[in-house]
């Protein structure tokens, strides 16, 4: 029987693929690729000549038995994002699944993983963190979002178009409030790498008065909620209200 190992590749610079995922890559049978073009030019930067096979979210459930069938009869399989980690906002959840539940042996070959790499840097507590992917593309799903994490006292961590960066940072202030504070990590490990940490207020303005922080990838992360220590919660109110009418 096979294996399918899981290959992180490089999330912009090209010198960050790992040993391990080049000779991974260089010996599996094939090469399941969000992309095969994408993953096409990064094989040929590194002159590996496996073939390499589509497996992308809309042909994923089918694609994952074939895939298996292969891995019974003995392939070796990778499987590879278009950049960083597979499964973390990409394909491959129902063939790891798959694979998982056919008792195929899986391998991760870890490496780039945009979050993680915008939180290592970000200088925001990194103890605890909530991951939560994509916005929602409406303003409407996103202030929901927002509002269901508006106590999470972990760092957040979210993925963002630069097309809607501007709304979603108007939403931010509507929800969690200007004083919130933000980091934007954009372009990571590219030329025009960038980390800004400003309050949400701060954030907006700076995004809207430059056109350059609406472009490339971006990850948003946001401190998480700091309950105010001079705060009155209401049971505590309503005790003193309480106390207070007995008082003489
Ligand atoms: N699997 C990937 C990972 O491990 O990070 C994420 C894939 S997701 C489809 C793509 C999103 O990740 C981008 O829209 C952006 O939000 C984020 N991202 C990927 N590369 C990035 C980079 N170099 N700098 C900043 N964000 C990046």
């Amino acid at each position: 029987q096979g294996s399918l190992y899981v290959v992180a590749t490089p999330i912009g610079n090209l010198a960050d693929i790992s040993q391990r995922a080049l000779t991974t890559l260089a010996e599996v049978d094939f090469i399941c690729a969000e992309d095969t073009r994408n993953t096409g030019r990064l094989l040929r930067h590194f002159d590996i000549a496996t073939p390499c096979i589509a497996f992308h979210d809309h042909n994923e459930q089918q694609k994952a038995a074939a895939m298996v069938e292969r891995l019974v009869a003995g392939q070796n399989l990778a499987l590879v994002s278009d950049a960083g980690t597979p499964l973390i906002n990409d394909p491959g959840y129902r063939l790891v699944n798959l694979c998982r539940s056919s008792d195929i042996q899986v391998i991760p070959v870890p490496g780039a993983c945009a979050a993680i790499t915008a939180l290592s840097a970000a200088g925001l507590p990194t103890d605890r963190f909530h991951y939560e992917g994509f916005f929602p593309a409406k303003s409407h799903a996103r202030k929901q979002t927002l509002e269901a994490l508006k106590e999470q006292s972990a760092t957040l961590v979210f993925y963002e178009s630069p097309h809607r960066i501007v709304d979603t940072l108007s939403d931010i202030i509507e929800v969690l409030g200007a004083d919130r504070q933000l980091v934007l990590a954009r372009e990571l490990t590219k030329t025009f790498e960038t980390f800004a940490s400003k309050s949400a207020g701060d954030m907006l303005a700076w995004v809207k008065s430059d056109s350059d922080q609406q472009k490339g990838e971006i990850v948003l992360m946001i401190a998480g909620f700091v309950k105010d220590p001079d705060a009155i919660s209401g049971e505590a109110r309503q005790t003193l209200s309480l106390l207070s009418q007995e008082l003489p």
